[in-house]
């Protein structure tokens, strides 16, 4: 029987979480659910200098909002727990010194001066990479160096000391990367890296590779900002003696910018004046607030479709996916290399679709705040009749009371063009006569009521409706397109539509013939 699928998302909370993180935790939620396997989510907060409180929530609700369920991990528990890696420290202690006692790690008592002054020395040498590996190790203070007895001293002594990984000199890392395929690195383009830090924990690459052992991750699905530090991961894995169990990797494409050149930044974000993070966010240092997809009135549903397809399609027209969808759709395989570009006319226009899907009762709460805020009053059923006549035309629900102002307000002005063009003698006549026929109407004032009082009507008077319907939406609306009018006329309410009759018939000027 094959393994089951262990997935992980293991973002950092140094700040808001990015759409693009928000996408890799998709993959990973789609990937998970497609192979009947399990998401976790960890949180790798070993950089005390970049933790920023409130991020871990941040991540948490954005996972939430977008229907991401983890099954395992910060915020639900299971057997791998704690989940956050501070929390953890000294299983990664346990590990490190391990690869010390066994010759492949060794401990290393530079200080900060001592590094630059090696880095400018071998700047000044012309060295082809000035780092800390194979060659320069032995001109540093280090347990490959120094006196054992020396080191212990030291450590005993509490000097600060790192632990550094002991890459080889020469050697073919090579890793079978599921979107880029096979990738080969020679360790002398990998230096020897921190593992340990001074203050005790782990980095980024000791901890998230004893993690993803323990945690029995099977895939590690993450940004292509990553690659590079994937050999340097393989070796970790062989030193530890992990690599049969070692985990796949796929590498995602990198999010590019609107115009398709160069990875998508904040910048671009403010520039065009969209979003690029899933909710708001206030930095609790500077107070500065990044807009959030949330917030500008996107559904959860709309950001899921558009992130599923920003790298990857299942190589069919379809366009519009459900998270079920989405999930059987799913493969790694058909995730494609080459970046993405960050289109945000193609998430409004998924929002379009989702907001079109949405029943009328849902968008309704929209149009009457901001009816509210416009300080006019709009009950529960006119806003579902206004959501039900405008959500085709609008991409987000605020703009649905945008959409309907002509209905909220009486015309001020008429469009002159339609008005030189439409507002003729039978338009007059066609007006007059059906302002008349609503004075005497009293059944309910529905659209298909007020259709046949309309049509009945114009025949009686021997007027073509065709002719004169622009000129009877101008009258109504100030405008020459627009909506359904028989239900705006219904929307608009019996008494204000005679009323608006009568305006244009007093303001419209009366035509020569
Ligand atoms: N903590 C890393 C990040 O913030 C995780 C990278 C990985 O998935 O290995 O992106």
């Amino acid at each position: 029987m094959s393994q089951q699928v262990r997935v992980r998302f293991a973002p950092s909370p140094t700040g808001p979480l990015h759409i693009g993180g928000v996408r890799t935790a998709l993959y990973n939620y789609l990937f998970a659910r497609k192979m009947g396997g399990k998401m976790l989510l960890r949180i790798e907060d070993t950089d005390q200098n970049r933790f920023v409180p409130g991020a871990e929530e941040y991540i948490l609700e954005s996972l939430r909002w977008v229907g991401i369920e983890i099954d395992e991990g910060q915020g639900i528990g299971g057997p791998h727990a704690p989940y956050r890696q501070s929390e953890r420290k000294d299983i990664y202690r346990v590990e490190a010194e391990r690869l010390v006692a066994e010759g492949k790690a060794y401990y290393a008592f530079d200080t900060a001066d001592e590094l630059d002054a090696m880095r400018k020395r071998l700047e000044a040498a012309n060295a082809p990479a000035a780092q800390y590996n194979a060659i320069t190790r032995m001109q540093m203070k280090n347990s490959l160096t120094l006196k054992p007895e020396d080191v212990k001293a030291r450590i005993d002594a509490g000097d600060p000391y790192v632990i550094r990984l002991k890459t080889p000199r020469k050697e073919e890392v090579r890793l079978n990367d599921l979107i880029r395929g096979w990738v080969n690195v020679h360790s002398s383009a990998i230096d020897d890296k921190v593992l340990l830090k001074s203050d005790g924990l782990p980095t980024y690459h000791l901890a998230n590779v004893v993690d993803d052992h323990i945690m029995g991750i099977t895939h590690v699905i993450r940004g292509e900002e990553w690659l590079p530090s994937a050999p340097l991961h393989v070796l970790l894995y062989r030193y530890l003696g992990w690599e049969s169990t070692m985990p796949q990797f796929a590498h995602l494409p990198l999010l590019l910018k609107p115009e398709g050149n160069g990875k998508l930044s904040k910048r671009d974000a403010d520039l065009g004046g969209f979003p690029i993070f899933p909710l708001q966010w206030t930095d609790p240092f500077s107070g500065t607030v990044a807009r959030g997809f949330r917030e500008d009135g996107y559904l959860p549903e709309a950001v899921v479709n558009f992130l599923a397809l920003l790298g990857w399609n299942p190589g069919t027209e379809q366009e519009l996916f459900t998270m079920a969808e989405l999930i059987s759709s799913f493969d790694i395989a058909q995730i494609h290399k080459a970046g993405a570009r960050f289109d945000i006319e193609k998430a409004k226009w998924f929002n379009h679709q989702y907001i079109r899907q949405r029943p009328n009762e849902e968008l309704a709460p929209a149009v009457q705040q901001q009816a509210e805020a416009n300080g006019l009053t709009c009950s529960a059923d006119k806003a579902i009749k206004i959501a039900g006549l405008l959500k085709e035309r609008v991409n987000f629900a605020h703009e649905l009371f945008t959409e309907a102002r002509t209905i909220f307000y009486t015309p001020e002005v008429y469009d002159e063009t339609i008005a030189a063009a439409k507002w003729n003698a039978d338009a007059v006549r066609a007006v007059t006569v059906f302002r008349d026929a609503l004075q005497s109407f009293d059944g309910e004032f529905m659209a298909d009521t007020i259709k046949h009082t309309l049509s009945d009507t114009l025949q009686q008077a021997g007027i073509k409706q065709g002719k004169i319907m622009q000129a009877m939406r101008l009258a109504l609306t100030g405008s020459g397109t627009g909506p359904d009018l028989m239900l705006t006329m219904e929307i608009i309410g019996k008494d204000e539509v005679i009323k608006r009759l009568e305006q244009a018939l007093e303001t419209l000027k009366t035509p020569a013939s």
